[in-house]
């Protein structure tokens, strides 16, 4: 009796699990979907499916960059966020569920303020935040600036895969210097580098995976975001938010006070489904 699709996907996960992998029948699932070239729920379709020693090859081969450390995003090219499936790979970072939070707020801000509708992200990686607002409010635009090539190519992919080519300009620069200083702005949002430089060997080897540069933020894990803060007075008409994720309560207390010294108002922790401190939003 040879495999069925069943039997490699049983083998695949206990496979994983041994490696320790987090979500092994998840990640087995995206992956062998993937590498046969299926939709996911077909897999349940295609059970008992018959799967011949040729058939394996491309199922070892996902498990093998899977047990080594790879994130399941960038083995199958592309990740969903905000009920859009994103474009990614490596050299970008992987949009996080917990994100969405910053989009619920921005949407928001949006929708109560209409006249209010140009928006800036920053550290836009592949473009998640921007393009989850810009696609669930034809009223606003979006510029999005990212200091990393590879990172602005997966962004510009998904910018015109998603149809929006003419409300989303993606810019390369580091920060507010790729902009003009009359460019301004009702948001600015940002999931700048955070984690602090003596958290980076504790991380998993998924994260490690990502591109350093869009998750290291220095000592305090600070250094992008004290930037942000400073340079968003220029660039934030009256009445605007910021919105920036941090990775837990010491940099939350620490951004509102930054912000409360930037003369910003409101301040506010947003959590995310976890209930973990996600976000800090202010208004000036
Ligand atoms: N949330 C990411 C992590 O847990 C960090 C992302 C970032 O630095 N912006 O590793």
């Amino acid at each position: 009796m040879g495999l069925t699709l069943r039997d490699v996907l049983v083998l695949g996960t206990d496979f994983l699990k041994k490696k320790s992998v987090a979500t092994p029948r998840l990640d087995c699932e995206l992956m062998f979907a993937h590498a046969l070239g299926m939709k996911r729920l077909d897999l349940y379709v295609r059970y008992d499916m018959p799967m011949e020693e040729k058939d394996l090859v491309p199922l070892r081969k996902v498990l093998a960059r899977r047990a080594a450390g790879e994130p399941v995003a960038y083995i199958v090219g592309h990740k969903a966020f905000y009920g859009m499936d994103l474009e990614v790979g490596p050299g970008v970072l992987v949009p996080r569920p917990e994100t969405e939070v910053m989009v619920d707020e921005v949407l928001d801000f949006f929708a109560g303020r209409p006249g209010l509708n140009r928006m800036l992200d920053l550290c836009a990686g592949s473009g998640a935040i921007g393009l989850a607002v810009a696609v669930n409010n034809k009223d606003v635009s979006v510029t999005a600036v990212e200091i990393d090539d590879h990172a602005l190519a997966f962004c510009r992919k998904n910018v015109s895969t998603l149809g929006i080519r003419e409300r989303f300009e993606c810019l390369k620069g580091d920060l507010y210097e790729a902009l003009t200083p009359d460019n301004t702005y009702d948001v600015i949002v940002s999931n700048p580098p955070y984690v602090r430089s003596g958290d980076w060997e504790s991380l998993p080897p998924e994260v490690k995976a990502e591109p350093k540069q869009a998750l290291l933020g220095g000592p305090d894990g600070l250094d992008v975001i004290r930037r942000i803060v400073t340079g968003a007075g220029r660039h934030l008409n009256p009445g605007g938010m910021v919105c920036i994720e941090i990775g837990d309560q010491g940099q939350a207390d620490a951004l509102q006070e930054m912000l409360r010294v930037q003369d910003f108002r409101d301040t506010r922790l947003l959590f995310d489904l976890a209930r973990r401190p996600r976000a800090v939003t202010g208004i000036r």
